[in-house]
């Protein structure tokens, strides 16, 4: 219970490693805030999870919106601030895929994947940090705020056929390492988390028959593909 009395907003929530990480994040004691698209199916997955969550004794605020939309992203963190009164942890986990070879990309493919995967970590990053400076230190933490990137391997690791999705993630680690330069001094924390293969359903052309698992078990130096819950 390392993290009781502490409020998480995790983006893109529901699904894949967002979903481990809030049940994680809540199991060590966070209440959670808990980001993602709004859709009737998507409100379906968020009604079950609240449920578990709200079995393990936490409490949870849904907050939805898209985080490449500066409105959207606001409207988050007010929403936030008035039921939880603050924030101690974001994690920037929502992202996509758009593939296409490079020759083949749109600069549609090429702009959304950019304004998700680069724009809406800026978005919230931005956001979290004028709200941890305004609130200032306290003594149930060491930090200021903590920021956590779901990145990639990709951010160091070239990936062809992936222009957009290995740009976006090699600028997030860029970004990750300008904000812990430019705000370590006030205590706030920024790391990257980066990700080899997941089986999840960003990635399920990559996964779902044999043929590609096989392809891409050649790459993965164990015997098994990772699980959101190893992340
Ligand atoms: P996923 O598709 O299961 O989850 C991504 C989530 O982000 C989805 O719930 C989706 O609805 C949400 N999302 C997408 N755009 C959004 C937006 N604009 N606003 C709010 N939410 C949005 O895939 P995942 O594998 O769990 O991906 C999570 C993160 O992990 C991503 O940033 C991805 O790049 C990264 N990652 C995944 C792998 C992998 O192999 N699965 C490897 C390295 C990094």
């Amino acid at each position: 219970m390392k993290l009781s009395n502490k409020v998480a907003l995790v983006t893109g929530g529901l699904k894949g490693i967002g979903r481990a990480t809030v049940m994680e994040l809540a199991t060590q004691g966070a209440d959670i805030a808990l980001n993602y698209r709004a859709s009737e199916k998507n409100k379906v997955l968020a009604e079950e999870l609240v449920k578990e969550l709200k079995d393990l004794g936490r409490d949870v605020l849904c907050v939805e919106g898209d985080i490449s939309h500066e409105e959207d992203v606001e409207k988050i963190f007010k929403s936030i601030k008035k039921y939880f009164g603050h924030l101690d942890i974001l994690v920037n986990n929502a992202g996509l895929q758009q593939d296409a070879s490079f020759i083949d990309m749109t600069l549609a493919q090429w702009q959304k994947v950019i304004d998700v995967n680069l724009t809406g970590q800026f978005l919230c990053s931005r956001e979290a940090i004028r709200e941890f400076l305004k609130r200032g230190m306290n003594d149930k933490s060491k930090a200021l705020g903590k920021i956590i990137n779901i990145s990639s391997v990709h951010e160091t690791i070239p990936w062809a056929g992936h222009a957009n999705y290995a740009s976006s993630k090699g600028a997030l680690r860029m970004l990750m390492q300008t904000l812990a330069q430019e705000y370590g001094k006030q205590k706030i924390r920024v790391n990257n988390i980066c990700p080899g293969a997941i089986q999840t359903p960003i990635n399920k052309p990559a996964w779902d028959n044999k043929e590609s698992l096989d392809a891409l078990m050649t790459l993965i130096p164990y015997d098994r593909i990772g699980q959101p819950e190893d992340i």
